[in-house]
């Protein structure tokens, strides 16, 4: 079987033509949308003869899938990167420079994730340009709206559901080192709101504090609900975890508070449903509620849910990826992860899925961030490799 050749000079060429466009999320400080990098990947795509289908995600916001054909029947390899990335405010360098300095690459979404879109482009063109057969089909999916409310693999994980596109496998990029994260964390996030009794601050008695009884609230989810969580470690994401995210509460300094909320954002493990998680905050809650006669609390429905991941590590693309890996580095493992991503999304719709890609978690959203520019090589061809030796059957 052949081999295809990545050469760095192009990785590094199309990562720093990435990290020059701006994608900020819309929904962050100067946000600017993914439009400049969708047009730049069709433009690649078309350049090297791929041809590719626009996904409208929302207006001027669309998804691009790049298709290579391949295998005599059945569904294709997926190789899904997000285009968006977080604000570029309080960046200690150029955010849009994409400086090369002692084999890093410098800017914002260097490491998430255009290293990964970037190997992932190379992997395609040069597949295409060997000319080899391809044991397998392969898309190439760069998505919208990962950084706020995942709509753009939710589009993608639509067409899939409706049978418009077949995947037999998926690998979604994001900072992992090369490592292959087979489980990732989800989430749960809502509120809790507590109504007081609004008097004159001069005489607290008079009212009922909202704040105060919040604290009651805090104390308690601390005290009775944390510990749990122990019991239920994960081996690769370590156990579920709560965080009270934000609080607001009181109208003036001298009227007794009459409201208060708090922000829940509860990790989930796998195995975990996010909507029963919720419920069982509600119900541990009446017990304080009738511990606390005046309590007049509210667990609101969630606003944002995620689903944790998880793919047997004896999963043939699992082990396929991992033989293609270690060709070009060495001592990379299965891991999990703390972070959600859109791979959870993919495998909600029975796509296997594994996330993969060049840089560290740690350099991704930073001041400083940047990307080793061999790791991103190092995935392009690790990327080319699975690709051309694939089977359906495993090894
Ligand atoms: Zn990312």
């Amino acid at each position: 079987m052949g081999q295809v050749k990545i050469e760095a000079a192009e990785v590094t060429r199309v990562l720093q033509e990435l990290v020059a466009i701006p994608s900020v999320n819309p929904a962050f400080e100067g946000g600017c949308g993914e439009t400049g990098v969708a047009e730049y990947v069709k433009r690649y795509l078309t350049g090297q003869g791929i041809p590719f289908l626009e996904q409208p995600v929302q207006p001027g916001r669309s998804n691009i899938i790049g298709m290579l054909p391949g295998g005599l029947s059945g569904s294709a390899l997926l190789l899904e990167a997000h285009m968006d990335t977080v604000q570029a405010t309080e960046m200690t360098i150029d955010p849009y420079a994409a400086a090369v300095i002692d084999g890093r690459l410098y800017g914002r979404g260097a490491c998430d994730t255009k290293g990964s879109l970037a190997a992932m482009l190379v992997a395609m063109a040069a597949l295409k340009r060997s000319g080899l057969p391809l044991p397998v089909g392969v898309h190439l999916a760069a998505v919208v709206d990962e950084e706020y409310r995942y709509t753009g693999v939710s589009r993608l994980a639509a067409a899939i559901r409706a049978g418009e596109l077949s995947y037999c496998g998926a690998v979604v990029g994001e900072p992992t080192g090369l490592h292959r994260v087979t489980a990732h964390k989800g989430c749960v996030r809502f509120y809790i709101d507590v109504l007081g009794k609004p008097g004159h601050s001069s005489e607290p008695d008079t009212g009922i504090n909202a704040i105060e009884q919040m604290a009651e609230v805090i104390r308690y989810l601390k005290e009775k609900i944390a510990p749990a969580y122990a019991l239920q470690e994960h081996p690769l994401t370590g156990a579920p975890t709560h965080c009270i995210s934000e609080i607001t509460g009181g109208a003036a300094p001298n009227t007794i508070p009459g409201s208060c909320r708090i922000t829940i954002d509860r990790r989930t493990v796998p195995g975990e449903e996010p909507l029963e998680v919720w419920l069982g905050f509600k119900e541990k809650l009446r017990e304080l509620e009738r511990q606390i006669p005046e309590l007049q609390l509210t667990v609101q429905e969630p606003f944002i849910i995620d689903y944790a991941l998880d793919i047997s590590g004896s999963h043939p693309l699992v082990r396929q990826l991992g033989a293609a890996v270690a060709v070009y580095a060495e001592g990379r493992l299965e891991q999990g992860a703390a972070y959600g991503t859109d791979a959870s999304k993919l495998a909600r719709v029975n796509v296997p899925s594994v996330v993969f890609g060049p840089g560290n978690i740690s350099q991704a959203h930073t001041e400083n961030e940047w990307v080793s520019v061999q790791e991103v090589v190092s995935a392009a061809s690790a990327l080319a490799g699975l690709v051309l030796h694939y089977r359906r059957d495993g090894i």
